[in-house]
Order: structure tokens, then C-alpha cells, then sequence
């Protein structure tokens, strides 16, 4: 069974991942208007039609579209988020006829399942939207491997316990959220910039490198390929990101393979291989 992975776009704008197997395809956030999430799918080999489920990080606008509740009624679309989440969602009309259809599905701290063959592991990110999770995602291939794909969006700082959730994975999503001279630059208001560096805001491209250089160290196989995502638009570039991790690939000797995600476009449509 082949695994793929596609950013279908991510940014402060919006964000979505699509994971698929054989049998089974779903969004990691819905952070675009349905409308906006066919276009993206289109080509992937998915869409609204072939979706089994949505499952949701955190509750900010750039993840989580309300309109897509509806589109998921429609389609058939179970929609998981964490307990808390849920309940923020309680007075929605969307949400309750989705909860009505049985569509609605909650996480805890625990491991979950999505049509029997796809592992999720939430794990608790410091974040300005608590609860916000990171997921890392198994699924079993017919010879018997499996492959592990992290994804790590909104992150103020990683602990060794989210470190551990990142080991031996074969495809990393991770924010590189923005350069740090950028933000300091930028003449955003200072309570903004205090916001996206500090502990419960975003990863720099200087911390980001540094998780990338842990999870390198941590003896397990390397990610075959890193996926750069949540880039800031005024505070980053695509070079200053890759630079920042191509370094670390370089001095670790490493032979992951380094890509950025766009907020305008779909990004590549990875084939993600199980083991070393
Ligand atoms: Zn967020
Ligand atoms: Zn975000």
C-alpha cells in the first residue's frame, strides 16, 4: 500500500495537508474554503468525494474553516478534533447536524484510528490556541513496514517529549515560521512580534533547523524528506528556510530531502516510503 503526502497549502493564510493510502484519504486541517480545497485536490487523486476524514490541530482560522463542516455533512467526511475543541464548536448548526449524522468523532491524549488502518498519535504542542496537537501518523504497508509521517504545524518550542513523537519518522512536516532578524525588522507592532517568538507562538527557521538537527541526533533513521510548511510571508523566504535546514542535513550527512511549502500553491505530492 503506497502512502502520499501533499501540503495542498499552508501559511498564516491557510493550511491543509493531504495523507493517503490506498484505501483511505484525509486532510490534516481545513484551513481553506471547501470550495478552495477541491481546486487543490485536484490532480491528488483525491477530493470531497473520496475523503474519508478531516482531522483537526487547532481551532485558528488559518486551520479550520467553519463552512467546511457543511461540505462535510455532504460528503460523507467524518470531522475529529480534540474534546476541547469540540466543545467550542457545540453551538454551531453545521457542527450538530455533522454530530447528528454521526460524522463528528473526539480525540483525547490517545492514540486513534481512521478507518481501521491509519495510526494518529495527537501530541500536545505549546500553541496561543490551546489545545493545539501535532500528529505523528503510521500506517501498515502489505509487506508488513510502516510508514511514519510527523506533522508538526503551530509549535512555540519542542520538548524532548514532542521530539520523541518526531523520531524515526519518514516524511517530517515542521514549521519554519519565519527568520528571526525578519521579525525583529519588520515593524509589526511589538506585541505581534512578542507573540510569534515567544514559547506559545511559532518556530523560527534557527529553531525549527535546531528540532531538525535533534531529530537527526536521535539515532533513529533520517526523514527521507523534510516538508518546510507554515512559512510567514513577511518574515521568511523559501531560501532562508532550506538554507537553515540544508545546513543541518549537510553537517549531520544526512540524505533528506529538503522542501517548502507555498501558501498559493499545492506543494509536491510526496510518495512516502516506509523504513530505511
Ligand atoms: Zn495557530
Ligand atoms: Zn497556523
Amino acid at each position: 500500500m503506497s502512502v502520499y503526502f501533499c501540503m495542498l497549502g499552508s501559511g498564516s493564510k491557510g493550511n491543509a495537508a493531504l495523507l493517503k493510502t490506498a484505501g483511505v484519504h484525509v486532510l490534516i486541517d481545513a484551513g481553506f474554503s471547501p470550495q478552495e480545497l477541491a481546486l487543490r485536490m485536484t490532480g491528488t487523486g483525491a477530493s470531497w468525494d473520496t475523503l474519508d476524514a478531516i482531522v483537526l490541530t487547532h481551532i485558528h482560522a488559518d486551520h479550520f474553516k467553519r463552512t467546511c463542516l457543511k461540505y462535510c455533512a455532504r460528503h460523507n467526511v467524518e470531522f475529529i478534533c480534540h474534546e476541547d475543541h469540540a466543545r467550542r464548536f457545540e453551538n454551531f448548526g453545521s457542527f450538530k447536524q455533522l454530530r447528528g449524522l454521526g460524522l463528528t468523532r473526539t480525540y483525547a491524549g490517545d492514540v486513534f484510528t481512521i478507518a481501521e488502518t491509519v495510526r494518529c498519535l495527537p501530541v500536545k504542542v505549546p500553541h496561543d490556541s490551546p489545545p493545539t496537537f501535532g500528529f505523528r501518523i503510521e500506517t501498515e504497508t502489505e509487506n508488513g513496514r510502516t510508514t511514519r509521517v510527523g506533522y508538526f504545524a503551530d509549535l512555540g518550542e519542542c520538548d524532548e517529549s514532542i521530539l520523541s513523537a518526531m523520531h524515526g519518522v519518514d516524511l517530517l512536516a515542521l514549521e519554519f515560521n519565519h527568520d528571526e532578524s525578519m521579525q525583529l525588522k519588520s515593524g509589526r507592532h511589538p506585541s505581534l512580534i512578542e507573540r510569534v517568538m515567544g514559547s506559545d507562538g511559532h518556530l523560527s527557521n534557527r529553531q525549527a533547523a535546531d528540532v531538525f538537527r535533534r531529530v537527526l541526533e536521535s539515532g533513529h533513521p533520517a526523514p527521507k524528506a523534510l516538508v518546510q510548511i507554515h512559512l510567514s510571508r513577511e518574515c521568511n523566504s523559501a531560501e532562508l528556510a532550506y538554507q537553515a535546514a540544508q545546513e543541518v542535513a549537510f553537517w549531520a550527512g544526512a540524505p533528506t530531502q529538503i522542501f517548502s511549502s507555498r501558501q498559493e500553491i499545492r506543494g509536491t505530492l510526496h510518495h512516502v516510503d516506509a523504513g530505511p
